[in-house]
């Protein structure tokens, strides 16, 4: 299991190595996404709260990248945090996500991305319930469900 210590090990030491990885031009990705994935996945964009069509979907499933489909979390992960945002406590396997210090905003977050082609999905958080003490607050926009 994933926890806090582990995030910022990765952040400031190196993330663990994908499986494979994808690497597209912006305008590849542009023509693929629709222009709010884009700005979200590919921009570092965020969508208002509660606006996102994953955010209160229960559905047993598998949340892939909207980008390159990779699995990154899976419904057995997802918890309601009331924050408006699709909201995990671990990742789906330890190397999914690639973890970086964000100190946009004067703020110092811990933004998290897809280990596979670098989407931005969102930022982690260690207020999440136990035992990982970890909340994944992720964009709906950079996530398709895959329905079981
Ligand atoms: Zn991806």
């Amino acid at each position: 299991m994933i926890t806090w210590k582990d995030v910022i090990n990765f952040s400031v030491n190196g993330n663990p190595t994908p499986d494979t990885r994808v690497e597209k031009t912006d305008t590849e990705w542009q023509a693929q996404l629709t222009p709010e994935q884009f700005r979200i996945t590919r921009q570092k964009g965020t969508e208002r709260p509660h606006s996102g069509a994953l955010c209160s979907t229960h559905d047993a499933g598998k949340y892939n990248c909207v980008c390159c489909n990779t699995p990154l979390f899976d419904s057995t992960i997802k918890f309601n945090s009331g924050t408006g945002w699709p909201s995990f406590t671990q990742p789906i396997k330890e190397n999914a996500i690639k973890y970086e210090k964000d100190t946009a905003f004067g703020m110092l977050r811990v933004e998290v991305m897809c280990n596979t082609c670098d989407a931005h999905l969102g930022h982690v958080f260690p207020d999440g319930p136990e035992p990982s003490g970890l909340r994944y607050c992720i964009n709906s926009e950079s996530m398709q469900l895959e329905k079981e």
